[in-house]
């Protein structure tokens, strides 16, 4: 019988830094296991393993006995995670976020099981509400309820209550205690000690990467603390008489109080006896009974190894629920399916900048260059220069449309945290690639188009090779929104993200003949002009519009079908190799 989660010399380094180290464990089916430990200790790290938002560096992560690695689909699929962090992307309702994540997960929700996921956590009210405008508390029920759509038999909540009000809390507990019961295998990570001991089946306490012990959570009470029994006095006595101090008890407050410490479930009677023997006045009593917390803080406190992690068994209240098959998905390429939808429609819910700028833009083009200097030019290579002008503009359009819509949307999810979103579903790098891809296409071509279609205003409607038109486009959007995708991986900050088009794309564009033709350029020129590879994209939309060119039209095909092969391969690579995608 396979175990939940079961980890053997899990270790994970952040260059020379260990933040998980050689940990071995398991979490049986059908537990709450709380996992505790001071800030850094390497919680959420553990739980990124498991989740596929992280590669281990060393040892082996299985989920219901399949690898976290081999296996993903099968895994993520087990997983559900309700990150630390609150995000959301902020173009969407409630009832879309869920929607769009029960579609990677390959699942359709009908509106009778959204109704439910929302009525189960609050949420019902605010289903077409914006994400954005939820209170924090929402925020986190609707993080649950995100992790919760494709049904997993494995629940990681980190942190799930860190500033949410005491109502909340209870609240959320109740729900987590149903999902138990209900035979969820639960592992929460958590600074409130309370909740652990509310919640808990087991604990494990993890410091420095390290797992320090593994146990039953009564029994590591019950082993690691004693209750507290104080009897004030009535008068102050100097020293305790013999049999006391024999039974345990210890002196306290300077004499007014006698402390006993049994272990749990060891009798009073001899103590007590002994405080009536000795003729002691009992003015009140007072008990503390032994709390998670105590343990915790003289575990993580002690200098010398604690006990070793114990793993061992645990005196479960619940019985083992049967093996739950993850949610098998509905349609196979409903994830890729979705991502793209949710990628267009992020785009499409700020036309004014994805669209209707690049317009205006290109207008303004044709009534600057076109209308006042193509007055004075009136003809570049026997093409009126209004005209001339329009395969540039286009490819332009497609070039900048493409690329931003990849490395702007990328980067946002990589800065927002809601990246997290898309790496624990079973979406592969290659299905990944290709939403992007050919969302970015998308807004690129609808912006060609649209350029096309206004220029068309000022030079009328011709085009010679339409085919060759809306495949030179395809390629060149696919081939840059590939490079918009390299640049947000590789990119920490905005400045970065904005460093290529800036710097590379708007250059090479501009010195790459929208505005002239090569016969225009004295010969050294021209030379450098057939090392931009963005000349030959222009070339080949030019021939394809105004059925003129310079070069050969195959040449400008081969270079864009070349350039575009190589950074849709590259973009590939990176995302394969997890490059600064799962840390
Ligand atoms: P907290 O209670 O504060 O959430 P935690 O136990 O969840 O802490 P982790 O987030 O797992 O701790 O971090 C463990 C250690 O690994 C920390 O020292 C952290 O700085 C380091 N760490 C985590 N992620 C990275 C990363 N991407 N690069 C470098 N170091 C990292």
């Amino acid at each position: 019988m396979p175990e939940a989660v079961s980890l053997r010399g899990a270790t994970k380094r952040y260059g020379a830094f260990t933040a998980l180290d050689h940990v071995d464990l398991d979490i049986h089916r059908g537990e709450v296991f709380a996992l505790l430990g001071p800030n850094g200790a390497g919680k959420t790290t553990l739980i990124s393993l498991v989740a596929g938002t992280a590669l281990a560096s060393e040892g082996s992560v299985e989920v219901l006995g399949r690898d976290v690695v081999r296996d993903y689909r099968f895994t993520r699929r087990a997983v559900g995670l309700v990150p630390q962090e609150i995000n959301f992307d902020p173009f969407f309702t409630v009832e879309e976020t869920l929607r769009f994540q029960a579609g990677y997960f390959g699942m359709r929700l009908s509106d009778a099981r959204i109704e439910e996921i929302l009525g189960n956590l609050g949420l019902r009210d605010k289903r077409t509400a914006n994400t954005r405008s939820l209170s924090g508390g929402m925020k986190r029920r609707l993080l649950i309820a995100k992790a919760l759509v494709h049904d997993p038999p494995v629940l990681f909540l980190d942190e799930p209550t860190a500033g949410v009000d005491v109502e909340l809390r209870r609240d959320l507990w109740a729900y987590v205690k149903r999902l138990a019961s209900a035979g969820t295998t639960v592992v929460l990570t958590t600074h409130y000690l309370e909740e652990a001991e509310e919640l808990a089946d087991r604990i494990g306490v993890i410091k420095n990467g390290r797992l320090l012990v593994v146990e039953d959570k009564r029994e590591l009470i019950a082993r690691h603390s004693k209750r507290t029994v104080r009897l004030a006095l009535e008068k102050p006595i100097r020293e305790l008489p013999a049999p006391l101090a024999a039974a345990g008890a210890a002196l306290a407050e300077g004499g007014v109080a006698v402390v006993l410490t049994p272990r749990v479930g060891e009798p009073l009677s001899a103590p007590l006896q002994a405080v009536a023997e000795a003729g002691l006045r009992v003015a009140d009593v007072q008990t503390r009974e032994p709390r998670l917390e105590n343990v915790i803080i003289e575990l993580l406190n002690s200098p010398a190894p604690f006990a070793p992690a114990t793993n061992g068994a645990t005196a479960r209240e619940r019985p083992v629920p049967p093996l739950p098959p993850p949610a098998q998905p509905v349609e196979k390429t409903l994830g890729m399916r979705t991502l793209y939808r949710k990628e267009v429609k992020r785009f499409l819910r700020v036309p004014g900048q994805t669209i209707l700028s690049p317009l205006i833009t290109t207008a303004l083009y044709f009534v600057v260059f076109g209308w006042s200097l193509g007055g004075r030019l009136r003809e570049v290579e026997g093409v009126p220069y209004i005209r001339f002008l329009v395969p540039g503009l286009v490819m332009l359009g497609v070039i900048n449309n493409a690329f931003l819509n990849t490395s702007s949307s990328l980067f946002i999810l990589k800065l927002q945290g809601t990246i997290v979103d898309l790496l624990v579903t079973p979406l592969s790098y290659l299905e990944i690639l290709a939403a992007f891809l050919a969302a970015g296409a998308t807004r690129a071509l609808i912006v060609g188009g649209m350029t096309w279609a206004t220029a068309a205003l000022f030079v009328g409607p011709y085009v010679p090779h339409p085919i060759e038109a809306f495949l030179a486009g395809l390629i060149v959007a696919l081939g840059f929104a590939a490079a918009g995708l390299i640049v947000a991986l590789w990119s920490e900050k905005f400045e970065q993200v904005n460093f290529i088009p800036t710097f590379v794309i708007t250059p090479l564009a501009f010195l790459g003949g929208v505005f002239y033709s090569a016969a225009m350029l004295p010969p050294g020129f021209r030379v450098v002009l057939h090392l931009n590879p963005i000349y030959y994209m222009i070339e080949s939309m030019r021939f394809a519009l105004i059925g003129h060119n310079v070069e050969r039209p195959w040449a400008g095909f081969a270079v864009i079908l070349g350039i575009a092969g190589i950074l849709v391969i590259w973009a590939l690579w990176l995302l394969r190799r997890g490059y600064k995608l799962r840390a």
